[in-house]
């Protein structure tokens, strides 16, 4: 079955992080999408409960929609390193403690590795759409990689000095941003995302 498609108008971003609402503002701009954010609307922020990145992007997809009586997006991301069964996972923010120390984070997954050989991992992206009537669509990018030690570069954010790209030699750290972009779990999701419910059908 197809998906459903975006009949324009105003978009709910499901975030109360106003980078991350420029950033997907500026991605669907150019198809005619006027973008909101929860906050701006003073919607609430549900917890994230579910268990898969796709789960927790539907829940907050589905809030906002249904809050705010119009479509809603919300993306759900982090990082899985293979020879931690996929931690931190859904818990990569909170791998952070409440400072958001980072460098601790990254300092965590070093620690947990040890001596693992598989030094294996992918950041996620889910991005879910949903609609006032509870209709969603969801979609998930990926990127894989290696986790390195130590951390290296200071551009991006989050666990991006410890990520190498397979094939590639600089961390996303190190990376430009556009060049992270170009690969990026995110860019990955919302390109499936454009295709299916954005682009021309
Ligand atoms: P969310 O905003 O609740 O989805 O949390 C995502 C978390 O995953 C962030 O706080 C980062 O720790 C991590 N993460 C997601 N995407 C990236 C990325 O592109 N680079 C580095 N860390 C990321």
């Amino acid at each position: 079955m197809s998906a459903r498609r975006f009949q324009g108008g105003r978009l709910v971003i499901a975030s109360h992080n106003a980078g991350k609402v420029r950033e997907i503002g500026e991605l669907l701009a150019p198809f005619g999408t006027e973008v909101v954010s929860a906050g701006t609307l003073g919607l609430p922020e549900p917890e994230e409960t579910g268990e898969t990145f796709v789960a927790n992007a539907e829940l907050k997809a589905r809030a906002a929609a249904s809050a705010a009586g119009l479509p809603a997006l919300a993306d759900d991301s982090g990082l899985a390193v293979d020879a931690l069964a996929g931690a931190p996972g859904i818990y990569s923010a909170r791998w952070a403690g409440e400072s958001k120390d980072f460098d601790f984070a990254m300092a965590k997954v070093h620690t947990a590795m040890g001596n693992e050989r598989d030094r294996t991992a992918r950041f996620v992206c889910a991005l879910a759409l949903a609609w006032p009537d509870g209709h969603c669509e969801t979609f998930e990018g990926t990127v894989e990689g290696d986790i390195v030690w130590p951390p290296k570069g200071s551009n991006g954010f989050g666990y991006d000095p410890i990520f190498l790209p397979k094939g590639g030699t600089l961390t996303f750290g190190e990376m430009e941003a556009a060049a992270k972009h170009a690969i990026s779990h995110r860019a990955d999701a919302f390109t499936k995302l454009v295709a299916a419910c954005f682009g021309k059908g």
